[in-house]
């Protein structure tokens, strides 16, 4: 079922206030970030229970991502409140990068 590839947690600014995206896998496991155009103000109705899977606004089509991200990114800036974040992405993103270079370089 590749129907709950969109739900992923939250990807929350350091406030905790905030999503400035959403970790989902991939279909060989890898997380990836679903990077935000703009973050968005967690609900606080939502428990921390509910956090854990996030769903925007419950479709997350009139969210707009403005890129995947799969490899490190620095300092993410929250534009609801400036705070920066970092996303240090899973081993076995980090694994398949290495792949990735490891065939390019390798014997043609
Ligand atoms: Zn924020």
């Amino acid at each position: 079922m590749e129907s709950g590839r969109r739900e992923g947690m939250a990807w929350m600014c350091p406030s905790r206030e905030h999503v400035l995206g959403q970790v989902v896998r991939d279909g060989s496991g890898v997380r990836q970030l679903l990077l935000y155009r703009h973050a968005l103000t967690l609900t606080p109705t939502l428990s921390p229970a509910d956090r854990g899977t996030f769903s925007p606004k419950g479709g997350g089509d009139d969210v707009e991502v403005m890129a995947v991200v799969e490899g490190y990114v620095c300092d993410v800036r929250c534009d609801i409140c400036g705070r920066m974040r970092t996303w240090v992405p899973g081993e076995e993103a980090i694994k398949k990068l290495l792949e990735r270079i490891t065939i390019k370089d390798g014997t043609e």
